[in-house]
């Protein structure tokens, strides 16, 4: 340990996929020159380079870090995301399938009143909830973007969106970036984690570079977690009591038609998991999530390229990524700082694991120590990470908790599996009353809002869960409801018409 306040003056990351590039380049961009910054980087272990999906903050991160729209957009194949899709997800009384979007938009306000309790009330014929008062769903069947060339006659000129993009030439572009600004980048092999006599790490042991003393460390190994888990050893929290899925394969493939571009990631309900689709610019990133208590690989295999038909290029085979579903007990531990998949990983489901890197290294930014490494910036940082584990984990189990397919076993018995309390608690209130915003509190990703839209798009109240008719106080007007889905047909419309054509627009954002 080193005496009171003694500054942090270096900072090691270890690992160069995602994570570790997000890391060292954000925080070249906003640490103090005086901070060294490397990153260490393994030429022999490849990155798992399938997270291509992200959430909406993430243009806020690129603005941030003072990327350049146009060099991201052509080297990084970007695409926009408005939301997800979820295809077959849940079925109907009738047991037909359907789909729904959890989309990157609030719904309105209708006289003070929130429209899913319209919604709720009165339905919207044969237009879905989302539908009901977004053009989200229109503009994906259209091929249109978030953007329009002329803004002057869009309704809505400032749609919300994510992006999809190339994790491999992502990567690379950070590195550039961070390298230009001063990273220093190492390519060699972390063979040995050195602690010294108070269990902090004092020096890695590289392959070819031998020995190198650290000061802050932060470990973006992967799965692996070489710091954390295997030198520092740090416990891990298998949530699989809670998920079921602990493998995937990913198989990129070309687009169907190059000119159809939708601007939404999706996933598709397969027999013994999900199959997410990521269309980017110049091809579309697929695969298959799935439990290996249900599926064999072979067996996976099988129900994934069935579900592909003739869009799998020929003779393709599709990679095998095993997946390590739950967290390290803490993110942070004595002068080790875990983010990405060695920090822990949730399955993909809702794009979040990119975010919650990007949210781990802001976290860093705010509870920087000394080389001291206190308790209480440790605990607060951790803190944060738990509450974002936690929420992360509530919403994508709400998912299965909530589905209703019977024709596998695997739904069956994804809608058996543990939940935490307060989603127990949380869902008891749902089946009387929709989420309403003082229920969840602070979050970080996932409010109110989009609880309703995964409810309301499940049409839980309509298939059998929960009370047909809710508690509510207000008293709602039909005719009030009435003039608003039409209005709000009207503007759909004009905003379809406005919007400008996904392709095109990249075209020219290129
Ligand atoms: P990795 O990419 O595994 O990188 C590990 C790095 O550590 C590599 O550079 C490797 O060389 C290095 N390394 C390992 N050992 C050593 C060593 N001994 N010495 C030196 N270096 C070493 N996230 C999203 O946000 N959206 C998504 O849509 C999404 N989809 C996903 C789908 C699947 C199936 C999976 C598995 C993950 C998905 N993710 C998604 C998560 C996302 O891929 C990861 O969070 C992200 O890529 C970060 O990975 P990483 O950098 O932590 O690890």
């Amino acid at each position: 340990m080193h005496s009171m306040a003694e500054p942090v003056t270096s900072i090691t990351v270890v690992g160069g996929g995602t994570a570790g590039w997000l890391a060292a380049t954000y925080l070249r961009s906003k640490c103090a020159p005086k901070i060294a910054i490397t990153l260490i980087e393994s030429p022999n272990v490849p990155t798992v380079g399938v997270g291509e999906a992200t959430v909406p903050h993430m243009p806020v991160t690129l603005r941030e870090m003072g990327i350049d729209d146009k060099e991201f957009f052509r080297r990084c194949n970007t695409s926009f995301k408005m939301g997800v899709m979820f295809r077959g997800w849940n079925v109907d009384h009738k047991g037909r399938p359907f789909d729904y979007m959890n989309p990157f938009a609030p719904p309105p306000k209708i006289d003070g009143v929130e429209a899913g309790h319209y919604f709720q009330a009165f339905g919207a014929g044969r237009r879905d909830y989302i539908q009901s008062f977004s053009p989200l769903m229109d503009l994906l069947d259209a091929g249109k973007c978030p953007l329009s060339f002329n803004a002057k006659n869009d309704p809505m000129p400032r749609a919300g969106y994510a992006y999809h993009l190339d994790a491999g030439a992502f990567a690379k572009m950070l590195a550039e970036v961070g390298v230009a600004r001063g990273v220093e980048h190492v390519l060699d092999d972390v063979d040995g984690v050195e602690l010294d006599d108070t269990g902090h790490v004092a020096a890695l042991n590289l392959r070819a570079l031998g020995r190198r003393p650290v000061q802050l460390v932060i470990d973006c190994t992967g799965f692996k977690g070489l710091v954390i888990r295997e030198a520092l050893g740090e416990p891990f929290e298998n949530y699989s009591d809670y998920l079921a899925n602990d493998r995937a394969m990913a198989l990129p493939i070309p687009h169907a038609d190059p000119e159809v571009l939708p601007a939404a990631t999706s996933s598709t309900a397969l027999g013994a998991g999900w199959s997410w689709s990521v269309p980017l610019y110049h091809r579309i990133g697929t695969g298959y999530v799935y439990s290996s208590a249900h599926r064999t690989d072979d067996a996976a295999r099988d129900d994934f390229m069935a579900h592909l038909g003739d869009r799998a290029p020929k003779g393709a085979e599709p990679r095998v990524i095993p997946m390590r579903i739950g967290r390290m007990r803490r993110a942070w531990v004595k002068n080790c700082v875990a983010l990405g998949l060695s920090g822990g990983f949730i399955e993909p489901l809702e794009s979040t694991a990119i975010h919650m890197i990007d949210m781990g290294i802001r976290w860093l930014l705010q509870y920087f120590p000394s080389r001291d490494y206190e308790e209480s910036t440790r605990a607060a940082y951790n803190r944060c990470a738990d509450e974002m584990y936690n929420e992360v984990r509530d919403f994508i189990c709400l998912h299965y908790r909530l589905g209703n397919r019977t024709d596998t076993d695997y739904w069956c018995d994804a809608r058996g599996l543990k939940i935490t309390d307060r989603l127990e608690g949380w869902l008891d209130l749902w089946q009387r009353q929709l989420p309403v915003e003082m229920d969840i509190g602070r979050a970080n990703l996932f409010d109110h809002n989009t609880f309703q839209a995964v409810l309301l798009g499940k049409r839980v109240y309509e298939n059998g869960w929960g009370a047909a008719r809710l508690n509510r106080s207000f008293a709602l007007s039909e005719k009030r409801w009435k003039a608003f889905l039409r209005d709000s047909a009207a503007r759909n419309m004009a905003v379809v018409k406005a919007k400008a054509d996904h392709r095109r627009a990249l075209r020219v954002l290129r």
